[in-house]
């Protein structure tokens, strides 16, 4: 039942409450929406009847309708709905990405997203977790998780209580991994801003719930330029987390991004990077080369580095990633792997294994592997490494 409220004046208040009681008595499985439900964010009705499913405010035709959805899941009807029930997406039928929020509530001083996007907004999870099973459902094996800020999702909602099968739970990344974990697919995790919560997820990790992959965007190690860039953390306390993290989950791939030649940016403060690099041992990184976007903050700081020495910087950056990455990879021959095979080019069947995410990361080829399924998972074992990819044959 959906309870439709009014919270203009105190009879409407009192009768909407009425309302909801009576809903819940006839068959408890109530949505609130309308204006009483927007008070003090849905806090005002639920400590009145905490039983109800979801409390929405006025406006919010999609978030009653993913509440619904979450206990009775849509039929499709494939005469009137045109789009499949998991939806249109242009990746290939076995991966897909699932956008959790859109805008960011950062202002990093060198990105013009916010401006663009506007603040963080998180889709409902009742929502989220709809499309994945949906997508789960039509032969998706690896959901990658993205937005721009991946670990704030729910901020804006004050981490809500969504539903879930029918379950309460929160409207926060943690409980959303955890849920997704149930799906029985890989979950990959992208565009993890480095907040202390982030830790969380690392154990669920390590027990195999999600794939042991982090992609947390770093952007530097000095801690003025951070500064400078209005990004949290040093690099003392980024190491600690790292070492931490492994220590949890010893098979971790960490992913991360950093920018080359920001404003100011001195040789010393560059070399302090790669001393970071040296020292993380990072998995997979990405550098660019700091880039003046119209709009951005980060372009009127003084001392602007020239561009033929920010790329040289980012040129040096890679160099020493590259030599690090293939230091690690080469450690993986003579070990099996599970991979996820994307395609077969002549003899070779082109996979990914856990620390591969595609298109950014590297790839697993293995050999004779014309007669391994596109789209399903296989052991391999890794026989050849290089600075970017495995070689491997059919375990
Ligand atoms: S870089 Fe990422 S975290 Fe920073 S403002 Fe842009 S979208 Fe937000």
């Amino acid at each position: 039942m959906v309870v439709n409220t009014c919270g203009f004046i105190d009879a409407a208040v009192a009768e909407s409450l009425d309302a909801i009681g009576e809903a819940l008595a006839e068959n408890g499985k109530v949505v609130v929406t309308g204006c009483l439900g927007a008070k003090d964010g849905g806090d005002f009705v639920r400590q009145a009847h905490p039983k109800v499913l979801a409390v929405t405010g006025p406006h919010a035709t999609r978030e009653v309708m993913s509440a619904v959805h979450a206990q009775l899941p849509k039929p499709h009807d494939p005469f009137t709905d045109l789009v499949p029930p998991q939806g249109i997406k242009l990746t290939p039928t076995h991966y897909a990405y699932l956008k959790i929020s859109e805008g960011c509530n950062h202002r990093c001083t060198f990105c013009i997203i916010p401006a663009m996007r506007g603040d963080l907004v998180s889709r409902p999870l009742g929502e989220v977790m709809q499309e994945a099973e949906n997508l789960v459902k039509a032969g998706v094996k690896e959901l990658l998780v993205v937005s721009q800020d991946t670990s704030a999702y729910g901020v804006d909602v004050r981490y809500r209580t969504g539903f879930w099968k029918g379950r309460p739970v929160k409207t926060r990344l943690t409980e959303l991994a955890r849920a997704l974990s149930e799906l029985g697919v890989w979950v990959r995790l992208h565009y993890v801003y480095p907040y202390p919560h982030v830790d969380e997820v690392i154990p669920l990790m390590a027990h195999g719930k999600l794939l042991p992959y982090l992609d947390v965007p770093f952007q530097h190690a000095s801690a003025r330029i951070l500064k400078l860039m209005k990004r949290p953390a040093n690099a003392e306390n980024t190491l600690a987390r790292i070492k931490a993290w492994r220590a949890i989950c010893p098979e971790i791939t960490i992913r991360s991004t950093f920018i080359a030649g920001f404003p100011g940016e001195t040789e010393d403060e560059f070399r302090r990077l790669l001393d970071f690099l040296e020292e993380a041992q990072l998995d997979r990184v990405g550098c660019f080369a700091y880039s003046p976007v119209d709009g951005a903050a980060a372009n009127a700081l003084p001392d602007p580095v020239p561009e033929e020495v920010r790329e040289e910087r980012r040129a040096r950056f890679m160099a020493v990633q590259e030599r690090i990455s293939a230091t690690r990879l080469a450690r993986k021959i003579g070990t099996t792997q599970r991979v996820l095979v994307d395609a077969i080019d002549g003899d070779t069947a082109i996979a990914r294994s856990a620390a591969d995410a595609p298109e950014i990361d590297g790839v697993v080829r293995i050999a004779n592997g014309t007669a391994m399924p596109v789209g399903g998972f296989a052991d391999v074992l890794v026989t050849a490494a290089d600075a970017h990819d495995l070689g491997a044959v059919r375990a």
